[in-house]
């Protein structure tokens, strides 16, 4: 399969290379950025705290719903490649059912394409800020995220016990009209409830038929891909990403209700600059600091 040629399918002309993707035209949904949006002085991020971020974790944590929420609360873009990837598929083109057949197997789509991908919505942002959610995943995503028009600032690697991660995932289930996740699941953790998220009255999510469970959320599939995720993350440390922006780890110790004020403390610009402690987050590194 011509990667390249189906990236070009995918969002117009232009390679998928290098430097050469931060000079590309944007051609994303939303306007171009103003001028001296896109990468910000360290001292600026220091002074007001970092607003483009990355949440990383295995499938299960919850990266995508406080994803969601932060990003809605904050007025930032929440960029899931994951959810970019599944509508491409559903096309049923021959690129998308290429992609339908990667992500149903648990195999990562090529860098190259999720690279141009996702450099077509960063070059078009007019938000002040963004969530990636789910990449980057390899160390040439994360190489190359960084050379892209506006790198991340700063990584959140999200944490929980495995059975929980188990337990989460077959309970998921997707709105297919606007991809929201909800959750059925039931679970105590440590003591703390974590209480089904099931959509509210009224909503598109509340309608009959309305909920689907994920190809990939059976329970082999879900085994695998918590191994994947692992052997990524290993080597996403290892990567120009963490040794250029500010990292955190939060260990996800109770629902939405609980862990939610926190890390909306921590990515608001103008409280997580200054103090960035609560329950489960350790800060490991101040890549800006002096
Ligand atoms: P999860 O994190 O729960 O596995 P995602 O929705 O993030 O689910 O991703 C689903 C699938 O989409 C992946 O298994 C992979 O095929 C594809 N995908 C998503 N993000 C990336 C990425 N950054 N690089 C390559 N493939 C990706």
């Amino acid at each position: 399969m011509a990667w390249r040629v189906l990236a070009r399918s995918l969002h117009g002309s232009g390679s998928a290379s290098g430097p050469r993707l931060a000079q590309r035209v944007p051609q994303g949904v939303e306007e171009a950025a103003p001028q001296g949006m896109a990468r910000r002085a360290a001292a600026d991020v220091q002074a007001e705290g970092p607003r483009n971020w990355v949440f990383m974790g295995p499938p299960g944590v919850g990266k995508g719903t406080y994803a969601t929420r932060v990003a809605e609360a904050l007025g930032w873009a929440h960029i899931s490649t994951g959810d970019l990837l599944r509508a491409r598929a559903e096309s049923g083109d021959a690129l998308g059912k290429e992609l339908e057949r990667l992500q149903t197997s648990g195999k990562l789509v090529p860098d190259e394409m999720v690279l141009e991908l996702v450099e077509s919505k960063l070059s078009s942002l007019s938000r002040p800020g963004y969530i990636l959610d789910g990449f980057p995943r390899t160390v040439n995503q994360a190489n190359g995220l960084m050379d892209l028009s506006r790198p991340p600032e700063a990584v959140l690697v999200m944490r929980m016990p495995e059975d929980t991660l188990k337990e989460k995932l077959a309970g998921r289930r997707v709105c297919r009209v606007c991809r929201r996740s909800h959750n059925v699941a039931n679970i105590m953790m440590g003591g703390v409830h974590m209480p089904p998220m099931l959509p509210a009255e009224g909503t598109c999510c509340a309608q009959p038929g309305a909920l689907y469970t994920r190809k990939d959320d059976t329970s082999a599939m879900v085994k695998r891909r918590l191994r994947t995720y692992q052997e990524e993350e290993e080597a996403l440390m290892r990567s120009d990403m963490m040794r250029s922006a500010e990292s955190y780890r939060f260990y996800v110790w109770g629902g939405v209700r609980e862990c939610l004020p926190g890390l909306l403390h921590l990515c608001d610009p103008t409280t997580g600059a200054m103090d960035h402690t609560f329950p489960g987050l350790t800060h490991d590194s101040a890549a800006h600091s002096p």
